[in-house]
């Protein structure tokens, strides 16, 4: 027998508490993400818990039931700097004591390619009022991104919105259209041909339609918790603002509408200001 476990048994019992409260379990899947990856906080311990809210870094961690545990989805957003994150977890346990956990997650670099493309010269060097139309474009997609609906809209992990058989590549490749350093990639690519359907990844409700410079015809779907995905260059779209969709029913078709190079499917994740890898949606480790 140890040293210490010799110890510990010497130790007098204490009786057990009148209330006994389960330890607090904290699981994060996967243990080490990568940047633009998607972490789930697993929450044990906490049957009859209330008010259960979190952080991760600067994002709020939005909480739903899971069996018997809470979970919450958070971004890692893809050009976070790799190192440590610190997280806090707090709620109201069935005692109505208060609760509390910390900790950091270590976040590993993403090790994205390098991709070069040509486009038109109009379509990298903007005059102004396309500049000032990007912006506000880029503001109401932000704005999008900020509201949170507070329910879980999605199921089970993700699904493909195309053939899963079709090429993709792409995310945060670094593109340098014509030879200028831009913006990450920051979604996947899937060469398919103008007019393949394109359906939704999950449940949720249709936040956005719109006809953006960059974006072209786009969908925008709401699956709750501040976790929408993002369906760019269609050539149609099949559904209207606010209504519900499932996974799996027509939201559009393929095209090559605003800055593309040819038809081809952008679809994208966001999770509050985090873009993240669309693929890790479709791994979630989730049941229901
Ligand atoms: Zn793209």
């Amino acid at each position: 027998m140890s040293l210490l476990r010799r110890l510990l048994l010497s130790l007098p019992v204490l009786p057990a508490p009148p209330h006994p409260v389960r330890a607090l379990e904290v699981r994060v899947v996967p243990a080490v993400p990568k940047q633009g990856g998607t972490v789930i906080l697993f929450v044990g311990g906490t049957k009859g818990a209330r008010d259960v809210e979190g952080s991760l870094g600067s994002q709020h961690l939005a909480f739903f039931p899971y069996g018997e545990e809470f979970a919450a989805l958070a971004g890692i957003d893809l050009e976070s700097k790799p190192g440590t994150v610190p997280w806090r977890i707090g709620f109201v346990d069935r005692t109505g004591a208060p609760r509390k956990r910390s900790g950091t997650l270590t976040v590993k670099a993403g090790g994205f390619p390098v991709e070069r493309l040509t486009l038109p010269p109009g379509m990298v060097d903007l005059d102004p009022e396309t500049e000032r139309r990007a912006a506000n474009e880029a503001v109401r997609l932000r704005t999008l991104y900020d509201t949170v609906t507070p329910e879980r809209l999605w199921h089970r992990p993700f699904t493909p919105p195309v053939s899963s058989r079709s090429p993709r590549h792409g995310f945060r490749s670094r593109r340098h259209p014509n030879g200028q350093p831009r913006m990450p990639h920051s979604g996947i690519d899937y060469s398919v041909a103008q007019g393949t359907p394109v359906v939704a990844s999950n449940r949720g409700r249709v936040a956005l339609l719109g006809e953006f410079f960059f974006a072209g015809r786009l969908v925008a779907l709401d699956h709750g918790l501040g976790l929408y995905t993002l369906y760019f260059h269609l050539d149609g779209v099949a559904v209207t603002e606010g209504q519900m969709v499932e996974r799996g029913q027509l939201v559009g078709t393929v095209g090559s509408t605003g800055r593309a190079t040819g038809p081809h499917l952008h679809f994208a994740a966001q999770l509050g200001r985090a873009r993240v890898n669309p693929p890790d949606l479709f791994r979630l480790p989730v049941r229901d």
